[in-house]
Order: C-alpha cells, then structure tokens, then sequence
C-alpha cells in the first residue's frame, strides 16, 4: 500500500516520544525548542531534489541559493532570526567548478542573513542537497499556522504564481516573444532565487495571529493554516497582487491558476486581527497590493478567516472553482 506525504508523516509523528522541552513539534513551519536561558531554539530543515525541486541542468550557484532560501522560508514563517545551518550534499559525480559555483550561491545569501554553515555530510548519489536551518526567536512569541480566528485579515507578501510561471518557462511548458525578454528573466528568476522574507516574519512576530510561507501553492497552504487553525478562509480572486511580468505572458486564466495554486513562491501568507492593522502598517509599511520581488516585498490584503471550516475562492462576489490545486510528494 502506498501512503500519501502527509500519511507517512502522521506514521512518524504519532509514535515520536514526547519531551516537555519541545515547545512546538510536528507540524509547523519549523520546531520551536526550549534551551533554557530565554531564547527558544527555532529549526527547520528542507530538502531539494534534482528532477523534482528543480529542473536537471540548473546552475550550481541557483541551487545553492535556492536550498537555503527555502529553509530560510521556514524561519521568516516563525518569525525567528537565522543563525546557523549544517549541509547534507548528494552529489553524482565531483565536479570543482560545480562545488564552486554552487558554495557562491549558497554562501552569497549566506552573508545575507548572518547564517553559518557549521557541519553537514557529503555522499555520492543523485544530485540532492537538505540543509537544516536553526535561529533564534524571542520567548515573548514566535509565528505558528495555529492562532488565526475568524475576522482577521489575510495577506500574502510579493506576487505569487510569479515561481510557478517562471519554472514553466525554464521548462519550455511556455514561449514568450523575444521582445519579452525581461519578463521572462524576471520570473524565471523569482524560481531560481526566491527572496525568504525573514525581515517581514521578525516584523510580524508579535503582531500576526497565524503565518506560514507558501511552498506548495497559495492555497494548499492556506488550507493547512486553517486547518491547524481551526477555521477557514475567504478569498477575494480579484485581489491577488500578480506581477505585470506575469500578466504580460500568461492568460488572464492562467495568472489566477498560478497564483492561487502555483508552488515555490516562499513568501508569506499572514493573518492580521482587525485590532493590529494600524500597527502593521506602522511597522513595514502601507499596502502596496502589487509587485513583488526585492529586499522589501510588498504585501496585499487577499481575503479574511471565517469561521466555518472551508477555504473558498470569490469573483466579484460570486464563487470561485479552480481546478489545479497544490503539490504533494506521493499524491
Ligand atoms: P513545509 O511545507 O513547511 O515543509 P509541511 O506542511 O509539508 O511543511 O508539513 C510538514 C510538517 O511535518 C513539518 O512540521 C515538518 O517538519 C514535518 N515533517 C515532514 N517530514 C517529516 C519527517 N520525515 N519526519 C518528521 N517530521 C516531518
Ligand atoms: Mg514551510
């Protein structure tokens, strides 16, 4: 019998022995772990894949950014601070330029965000890379997906469905015309070297209810916000911040498909209660409800949490169906 992802994670978390010292387990963007002396350990680990999390011939120094942007994701989902991370490299064959090409990526954004490499394991076998991120967060609060309530408003930061197109066009799933050259290197790459908001969540930190960084497709994971929530969620189609880059290549239908079930966009969808929406835009600034990319995303209001157990879609006012929904390994 074949399990599903999140069957074989249920196999694994079920029987887990449980410790006092865990503060958040399973189930989150990552871990939160009491090491005394008040700040919690935060720590998260991912793995990319060559074949499945990016296409066979992608630049060594993209994937090496890539596998720590998406850890990083998971930090800035929590709110916490990076600080260090350990590197498992499976690798077919050893290669000097592609180890070189690939430690400038990683350690590029590295730099960035303060983060060192302290250990890892290196094999060969099929091109895969994991890294475990670990950071720091305040013990007055940390992000979880649990916490929204029904009333509070739902945002996403930068212009999701951006990842999702650009990887249609590295694949050649889609051609533009040569005139839309900048287009398609800006999408491209928003797959290639996706921005973790890790300001934004340190931000955040005391002041949303609930957040998570879309990995899997904006709805897939607003599904899983609200599940670990215990509500739902209304979302207004027309309010979706796509990129004029998206816009300019894709159908009017295929924008709203990328977005709202297009994967690797490592943003952050947030929720805010209606008391905090003053401070937020105190604190990171107005709602500029379009383009994304950059240091500073912006970030849009796209809907709010109800109370009911469902997440549904809404265009002008009428309900919404989509027919594509996000990725699950195994599904
Ligand atoms: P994300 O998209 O941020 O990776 P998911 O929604 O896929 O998170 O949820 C997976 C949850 O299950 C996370 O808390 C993750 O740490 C945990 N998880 C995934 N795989 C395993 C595993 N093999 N063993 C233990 N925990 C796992
Ligand atoms: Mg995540």
């Amino acid at each position: 019998m074949s399990l599903g992802e999140f069957d074989i994670i249920r196999k694994l978390s079920a029987p887990t022995p449980t410790r006092s010292d865990v503060l958040l387990g399973i189930g989150d963007d990552a871990a939160v772990l009491e090491v005394g002396g008040g700040r919690k350990l935060v720590v998260a680990m991912d793995t990319i894949v060559e074949g499945v999390h990016f296409p066979a011939g992608t630049a060594a120094a993209d994937i090496g950014h890539r596998a720590l942007a998406v850890n990083l994701s998971d930090l800035a989902a929590m709110g916490a601070e990076p600080s260090w991370m350990t590197l498992s490299l499976a690798l077919p064959h050893s290669d000097a330029a592609w180890v070189e090409g690939f430690a400038d990526g990683l350690m590029h954004l590295a730099r960035a965000h303060g983060v060192a490499l302290v250990g890892g394991d290196t094999v060969r076998g099929p091109l895969a890379v994991t890294i475990q991120i670990a950071g720091w967060v305040e013990p007055d609060g940390w992000l979880t997906r649990a916490g929204a309530h029904a009333g509070d408003v739902v945002f996403v930061s930068g212009s999701p469905g951006d990842a999702a197109a650009g990887l249609d066009l590295l694949q050649g799933k889609v051609v533009a015309a040569p005139e839309r050259r900048a287009d398609v290197e800006q999408l491209t790459q928003r797959f290639l070297r996706p921005q973790p908001r890790v300001q934004l969540g340190r931000a955040l930190r005391t002041l949303a209810s609930a957040a998570i960084d879309i990995s899997d497709g904006l709805l897939t994971d607003l599904d899983k916000l609200c599940a670990a929530s215990g509500c739902g969620a209304r979302l207004d189609v027309e309010a979706l911040p796509l990129s004029p880059a998206l816009q300019a290549l894709f159908t009017a239908d295929a924008c709203v498909q990328n977005a709202l079930a297009g994967g690797d966009d490592y943003d952050i969808m947030f929720c805010i209660p209606p008391t905090c929406l003053a401070q937020v835009a105190a604190r990171i600034g107005a709602e500029s409800g379009g383009v994304g990319g950059g240091n500073s995303p912006s970030y849009t209001r796209i809907g709010e949490i109800i109370g009911a157990r469902t997440v549904e879609c809404r265009r002008a006012g009428q309900p919404f169906g989509i027919a594509r929904r996000g990725y699950e390994h195994f599904s």
